[in-house]
């Protein structure tokens, strides 16, 4: 008999799917449960970086996403109102030699497809759609995850990887509604074709402004330009947390920015907006045979970009755990200990950027503009960053 756990998650997602395939590479059982009918990523973009993209390599990925992702050619920063911009670092070359992988920005589908696709060749049966996790039971032997409907599905390990709203934490934690964090995010994609020459570059731009920031990038083959603007509300009905919105909506909140911005909001597909949502950082991240990985854990603000590159690394530590130690409890206990500290403090710098990003000094075209001088130095950047990129999740001590 096998002393490998079987393994069940709740949630085909980036974490879900990544952990799946980190613990297939060590030849354990595992079996998702998604809720929807079919597996698909909203058309917007996700930033990876090389903290990221070293797993996504190191799981044969490499050729696949390298052909699906764009990498910036540079990174600008530019005032909201005026346009004035800084030039910053290049960060293809430069994360390749200097954190040993890639940063790819990446079409969220094309993302998804190549991890479900992996996942799909390893082992055909893994995902199991129309799946909704409503809860579990456990007991000193083993636990049993509860699906819609009555159905039950008995493993070893629980994984909840199923967001921020998930169900595995509510069954653990109890029920604490996700927090409205007081800023709203508008999100689209446009094709190149629509834009001017001056905008339609390979470059990642971000538009720091009092209130509100706006961050650009290609995506896909670099044949759309990825849209996100972030606008500080009093109130935003959380229910409608993800729905489509109007281009005069949009406008209206980017009011008095640059036309750069106004051009890149007019000529969206579809404006979809969000309300960004938190909670409370954990204490821990398991219960016994069951643990949360993902945004069902540290849901953050994605002003680092790493909320898709923290469920990465969560995967690979979480297989590396499983794999090290026979016993479940202590395995997962582990895991928790080595992951709280570091996503813990990525939330709060994600939280510190909103504070950067839309710092009142930026309204006046002057003082915004020393401020931008004094908070994007190469040494601060170097600062705020470098500890992001430099993990590697494969060959941290356990
Ligand atoms: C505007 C914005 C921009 C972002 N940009 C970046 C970026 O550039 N870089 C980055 O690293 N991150 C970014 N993020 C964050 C990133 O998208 C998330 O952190 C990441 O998707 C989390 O992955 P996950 O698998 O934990 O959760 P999810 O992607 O939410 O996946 C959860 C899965 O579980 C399923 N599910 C939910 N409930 C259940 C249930 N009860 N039973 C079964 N299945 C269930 C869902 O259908 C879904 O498939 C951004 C987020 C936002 C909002």
């Amino acid at each position: 008999m096998s002393n490998k756990p079987s393994v069940i998650i709740a949630g085909g997602g980036i974490g879900g799917l990544v952990a799946a395939l980190c613990l297939i590479e060590r030849g354990i059982e595992v079996a998702i449960y998604e809720q929807a009918a079919e597996l698909k990523e909203l058309g917007a973009g996700v930033q990876l970086s090389a903290n990221g993209t070293r797993v996504l390599i190191h799981l044969g990925l490499g050729e696949a996403m390298a052909h699906a992702a764009c990498t910036p050619v540079a990174k600008e920063v530019r005032l909201f109102n005026t346009g004035q911009t800084w030039k910053l670092f290049d960060l293809g070359e430069v994360s390749v030699a200097r954190f040993g992988a890639p940063y790819w920005l990446m079409h969220r589908g094309d993302l998804h497809r190549i991890l479900l696709d992996a996942v799909r060749a390893r082992q055909p049966d893994c995902v199991v759609t129309s799946a909704r996790a409503t809860g579990f039971v456990q007991t000193a032997d083993d636990i049993t995850l509860h699906l819609d409907g009555g159905r039950t599905i008995r493993g070893d390990v629980l994984v909840g990887a199923d967001g921020v709203h998930s169900a595995v934490r509510q069954t653990i934690f109890g029920q604490t509604p996700a927090k409205f964090l007081g800023i709203a995010a508008w999100r689209g994609v446009v094709p190149m074709e629509r834009l001017p020459a001056h905008l339609a570059r390979p470059v990642g731009t971000n538009w720091v402004g009092a209130g509100g920031h706006v961050v650009t990038y290609p995506i896909h083959e670099s044949r759309l330009l990825n849209f996100v603007g972030a606008i500080e509300r009093e109130n935003w009905p959380v229910e409608s947390w993800t729905e489509a919105g109007t281009h005069a909506e949009a406008l209206a909140d980017f009011e008095g920015w640059h036309e750069d911005v106004r051009t890149i909001v007019r000529e969206m597909d579809v404006p979809y907006k969000w309300a960004l949502l938190g909670r409370d950082p954990l204490p821990r991240y398991h219960e016994g045979r069951a643990v949360i990985i993902g945004d069902a854990a540290h849901p953050t603000l994605p002003f680092m970009a790493q909320g898709a590159n923290m469920a990465i690394e969560d995967g690979m530590v979480l297989a590396r755990c499983l794999e090290a130690d026979s016993n479940v409890a202590a395995a997962l206990a582990r895991f928790s200990a080595l992951r709280v500290g570091r996503t813990t403090r990525l939330v709060n710098a994600a939280t510190d950027n909103a504070h950067r990003f839309h710092n009142p000094t930026l309204a006046d075209p002057a003082e915004g503009a020393a401020y931008v001088a004094r908070e994007w130095t190469e040494e601060k950047i170097s600062a705020r960053y470098d500890w992001v990129f430099q993990y590697d999740p494969i060959t941290t001590p356990l």
